[in-house]
């Protein structure tokens, strides 16, 4: 990697995102299939038609009566009340229960007119036939026993799920209740992405003398799908004008939301690129203090918002997963995008006086002391075995020189 440019400014991981961000739109709404809309990000105020339960019914199997004939009632002296009707789920009731009377009820069927109490099968016996059946009762119950309110889970006009609510499969069921069966949600970013250098071959090929395989679109596209959006591969552009500045229009035509390249922001390789992108739209070229991933691109072509990722594997993913991933949940509606973390105890020593945050590659075992991370071997940033045997990025802060084995880090989960 070539020596740092002064004219290009070093930024924190922090300060570069917020740069970023700052071009990154939210993206419009529009209205989908409920099956369609888990995890993504509500984007109206979604009311309650109805009270849920619409009317009060039975929490249990068992006899819906009125719990003021319990009120003597004892093992030796118990209570006889008649049974006058049978009542199943989804159907209502349509006479009452009067005094000494009873209706054998199902769970989920609502409480006829005059009762207010469900007494269960366990807790009565049984005599007589059907027609003419009985039950005896040994023990008074508290009234308002074993029912289940109207409106106790949900009231009429109440706002169930607001604007901005990340619709996880309880939120889905909350939808269904209300009888939704569309909402609004914020799109799915479109991703362009396209790989750069005149080394690269697709996956499918056959790689020539001194040709490697395209890792960084894949890796990438399937990045993008994690993070709810949708990849348009654009392929591999040689490192020449023409070739990138067609990769880019295709990736306009497609109707790209955010252009992800890989590769060519090496101070050398850089001003191809520059010049390429300052054609086509406007682009800047920073320093992140971080490793791996060091140098980045950041700009925008024909008003879409564009991140030029190091060609290295590792780099172009721990990149992509800091800078793009939050920028495709902004664009979705979503307002947190931290990774889920935890703390976890170094297996070994790390020395280090670059000043930079650095990322490494971990794997996570749980002792009787916690977390504690193992490094994945080669920590390179082209060694992509280092992300495949990795549970998570312990996190190093810049100005951290040793520390110790034993010391505590955060980690970032890839999962
Ligand atoms: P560059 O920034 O273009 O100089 O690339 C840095 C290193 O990453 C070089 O060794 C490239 O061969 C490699 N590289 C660039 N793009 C890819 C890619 N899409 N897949 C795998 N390796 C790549
Ligand atoms: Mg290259």
């Amino acid at each position: 990697m070539a020596e740092r440019d002064s004219s290009y400014p070093l930024l924190s991981v922090e300060e570069a995102l917020e740069r970023f961000l700052a071009r990154v739109p939210l993206l419009p709404a529009e209205p989908r299939p409920i099956l369609e809309c888990l995890d993504r990000v509500l984007a109206e105020d979604v009311m309650a038609d109805r009270d849920v339960p619409p009317l009060a019914n039975s929490a249990m199997d068992g006899y819906a009566l009125r719990a003021a004939d319990l009120e003597g009632a004892t093992a030796e002296a118990p209570v006889r009340l008649d049974v006058i009707a049978e009542l199943p789920a989804g159907k209502v009731f349509a006479g009452l229960v009067g005094p000494g009377q009873a209706v054998r009820i199902m769970t989920g069927a609502p409480i006829p007119g005059g009762a207010d109490t469900v007494v269960r099968f366990e807790d009565v016996a049984e005599s007589g036939s059907a027609g003419d059946r009985q039950v005896l009762i040994s023990r008074p119950v508290r009234r308002g026993s074993n029912v289940r309110q109207a409106g106790e889970d949900v009231r009429a006009g109440q706002v169930v799920l607001p604007k901005g609510t990340r619709l996880r499969p309880q939120e889905i069921g909350m939808l269904a209740s209300v009888g939704r069966v569309e909402a609004m949600v914020y799109r799915r970013p479109r991703v362009a992405i396209l790989g750069t250098g005149d080394e690269l071959v697709s996956a499918g090929e056959q790689p020539g003398p001194g040709q490697i395989r395209d890792i960084n679109s894949y890796a990438c596209a399937a990045q993008a799908l994690r993070a709810g959006a949708t990849p348009i591969l654009l392929g591999i552009a040689a490192d020449r004008r023409d070739p990138l500045a067609a990769g880019i229009r295709r990736g306009l035509e497609a109707g790209a939301d955010l252009f992800i390249t890989s590769g060519g922001v090496s101070v050398g390789d850089f001003d191809l690129v520059k010049r390429v992108l300052a054609t086509e739209g406007q682009i800047d070229f920073w320093w992140v203090n971080m490793k791996p991933g060091k140098p980045l691109a950041f700009g925008s072509v024909g008003g879409v918002p564009l991140l030029g990722l190091p060609g290295n594997p590792v780099a172009a993913m721990i990149s992509f997963d800091l800078f793009a991933r939050p920028a495709l949940r902004k664009m979705q509606g979503f307002t947190d995008w931290t990774w889920p973390e935890l703390t976890a105890r170094l297996a070994s020593a790390i020395e280090r006086k670059d000043g930079r945050r650095h990322y490494l590659r971990v794997r996570l075992r749980r002792t009787e002391e916690g977390w504690q991370a193992d490094l994945t071997g080669d920590q390179g940033s082209g060694i992509l075995n280092s992300m495949v045997q990795a549970d998570g990025l312990a996190v190093i802060p810049e100005q951290a020189e040793r520390l110790p084995a034993g010391a505590q880090v955060r980690v970032l989960l890839l999962e």
